[in-house]
C-alpha cells in the first residue's frame, strides 16, 4: 500500500513515522516548503543568531531513508480522489491508496489595498523568513499589523536588530481576546517597556507602495495616522492552508472537515494538523486549533486509523504556550479571557509586575478548571491532574509547591498564592508540599484524595 502525506510538518512528520513503526507500508512525503521536517515555532530564533537552520531540524538528514521516508519536494495543485492521483504545479503526478492532508496554515490576508507590495508579508514559512531576512537590510522602520503570538515574535525579532517597531493591535489591550485583563495588561506594559511603539485600537486601512509602485512605503492607519515604513508584517492570525483542495470532493469549511477519526467525507482521505477542522470538537475544545502539540497528537493519531487500527482523537486537557519578549506564559484548561460566572478566580501578581499566577475553579464543586502562568512555570503533569480529576481549590492550594516547574535556583512563590486566597476567603491553609521531583513523582503515582 502507497501512503502519500501532503506535508512535511509536525502532523504530517509524526503520522509518517508512526505509520513506519505501525507497517511496512511505502510512505511518500511532500512538501514544496523545505526538503526537510524543521521546527517552525523556531523560526525566529534563526533570524536573531540564536540557531542556524540546520539546528532546528529534529532528525538528521539519513533518518528518512533509513526509515524507507520518501521526500518529494513539490506543490501539489490537485488532489483528485476519483482517480487517487495528486497533480503537482510542475505537472508531475503520483498515485496514493490512502493520503493523508497535512498542509498546515498560511497568514491571514484581509484585502487591504496594498498588501500584495514588496515588504508586506506574514511570518509562516521558511520563504518568509528568507524574505524578512532581505527586507531587514537597511530597514528604517517596520510595522507590524495584529497582536498576536506571531504579531510579538515578529516584534521582538525586529527589536534584536534595533530596527524600530510600530505595531497596530485592533484590541484595546495586547491580546484580550485571549488572556484576563491583568495578564494582558501585563503584557502590554512589558512591549512598551521594550520601546516598541505600541498602538492600541488601531487597524490597518491601506498600504502605500513607493513611486514604482513595488515596495511598501507607507501605512495609513483607521486614524488616518500615516507610518513611514519599509516592511509590513501581516499576524492577523492564520488560517488552514486549503486552497489548493477547493474544487475537488473533499468537503471543506474553513479547514479539511474530519470526523474523530481524522476521516475526510472521502474514503482513503484524511487530515491532520492546522489544517484540519473537527465536525465534533470535544467540549472546551476549538474545531480548529492550530498549535504544534494538536498536529503532534493527530499525527499519532491518524497513522493508527491509516494502519486500520480505529482510535479517537483525544486532545486532552488544552495547553498552550509562548513567549512575550521576557516573560513566558503557560495556560492548562479553562481560562476565558472574562471569567465567566460559573466561575470564581484567584489572581497573585508579583509587585515587579512581570510573574503572575491565576487558578480558576468551579463555583459550586470547588473543582479547578484552570490555571494561567506569566513569567513562572508549572508542570502540565500535574496541573493536567488536578483538572482532570476535579480537585478541590484548597487541596490544590495546599500542595501547589508541586506544580512549580522553575529551576531550583529560582524563588518559589506559592506560599504567597497560598496567603492571599488565606487574605480574601479568611481561611488559614497552609503550603504542604515545595518544588522538588521525588514529591512531584509520587504525587503523580497516587490517588488523590477525594
Ligand atoms: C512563527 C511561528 C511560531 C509559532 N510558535 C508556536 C509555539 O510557540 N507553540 C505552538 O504550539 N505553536 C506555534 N506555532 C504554530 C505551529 O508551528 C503550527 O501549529 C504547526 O507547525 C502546524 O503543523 P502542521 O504539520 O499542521 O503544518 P505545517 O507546519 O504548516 O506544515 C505543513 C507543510 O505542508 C506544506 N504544504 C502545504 N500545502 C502544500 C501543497 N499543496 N503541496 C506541497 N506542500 C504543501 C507546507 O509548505 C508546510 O511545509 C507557530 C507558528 C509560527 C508560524
Amino acid at each position: 500500500m502507497h501512503i502519500v502525506i501532503i506535508g512535511n510538518g509536525i502532523a504530517g512528520i509524526t503520522a509518517a513515522r508512526h505509520i513506519r513503526k505501525l507497517s511496512d507500508h511505502r510512505i511518500t512525503v511532500i512538501s514544496g516548503e523545505t526538503d526537510h521536517f524543521f521546527s517552525r515555532t523556531a523560526l525566529m530564533y534563526i533570524y536573531m543568531g540564536h540557531m542556524r537552520f540546520e539546528d532546528t531540524k529534529p532528525y538528521e538528514d539519513w533518518f528518512w531513508e533509513k526509515n524507507r521516508i520518501e521526500l518529494v519536494n513539490g506543490w501539489v495543485v490537485k488532489v483528485d480522489t476519483k482517480t487517487k492521483k495528486l497533480h503537482f504545479d510542475d505537472n508531475r503526478e503520483i498515485t496514493y491508496d490512502k493520503l493523508l492532508i497535512a498542509s498546515g496554515s498560511k497568514s491571514n490576508k484581509f484585502n487591504w489595498p496594498g498588501q500584495d507590495l514588496d515588504g508586506v508579508q506574514g511570518l509562516y514559512s521558511f520563504q518568509d523568513l528568507e524574505a524578512m531576512e532581505h527586507y531587514s537590510e537597511g530597514l528604517k522602520r517596520a510595522v507590524i499589523v495584529g497582536g498576536g503570538l506571531i504579531g510579538i515574535e515578529m516584534a521582538e525579532m525586529f527589536h534584536t536588530r534595533h530596527i524600530p517597531v510600530t505595531f497596530l493591535v485592533r484590541e484595546s489591550s495586547f491580546w484580550n481576546v485571549v488572556l484576563p485583563p491583568e495578564e494582558s495588561q501585563m503584557v502590554t506594559r512589558h512591549i512598551l517597556e521594550h520601546g516598541i511603539d505600541l498602538r492600541l485600537d488601531t487597524e490597518l486601512k491601506e498600504i502605500w507602495g513607493d513611486k514604482a509602485g513595488r515596495r511598501a512605503k507607507m501605512v495609513v492607519t483607521n486614524k488616518s495616522e500615516k507610518i513611514n515604513c519599509g516592511f509590513v508584517g501581516l499576524t492577523a492570525g492564520v488560517s488552514p492552508n486549503i486552497d489548493f483542495l477547493h474544487f475537488g470532493e473533499i468537503e471543506l469549511g474553513k479547514g479539511v472537515l474530519v470526523n474523530e477519526f481524522l476521516e475526510t467525507n472521502i474514503p482513503d482521505v484524511y487530515a491532520a494538523g492546522d489544517c484540519v477542522q473537527l465536525r465534533n470538537p470535544k467540549p472546551g475544545r476549538r474545531p480548529t486549533e492550530a498549535v504544534w502539540y494538536v498536529g503532534r497528537m493527530m499525527g499519532e493519531t491518524v497513522a493508527y486509523n491509516i494502519c486500520g487500527e480505529k482510535v479517537a482523537y483525544d486532545p486532552g486537557i488544552w495547553f498552550n504556550s509562548a513567549k512575550f519578549f521576557d516573560i513566558e506564559y503557560q495556560v492548562y484548561g479553562d481560562i476565558k479571557p472574562e471569567l465567566p460566572e460559573n466561575q470564581s478566580t484567584l489572581y497573585w501578581e508579583h509587585p515587579g509586575g512581570r510573574m503572575s499566577v491565576r487558578i480558576n475553579w468551579d463555583k459550586s464543586s470547588g473543582a479547578v478548571v484552570g490555571f494561567n502562568l506569566m513569567g513562572v512555570r508549572y508542570r502540565q503533569e500535574v496541573c493536567e491532574k488536578w483538572i482532570r480529576q476535579d480537585v478541590h481549590i484548597e487541596e490544590v492550594l495546599q500542595n501547589l509547591g508541586l506544580a512549580n516547574f522553575d529551576p531550583e535556583f529560582y524563588k518559589e512563590y506559592e506560599q504567597e498564592v497560598v496567603a492571599l486566597y488565606n487574605q480574601q476567603t479568611g481561611k488559614s491553609l497552609a503550603l504542604r508540599q515545595r518544588r522538588g521531583l521525588t514529591n512531584v513523582l509520587k504525587f503523580l503515582k497516587a490517588a488523590i484524595p477525594s
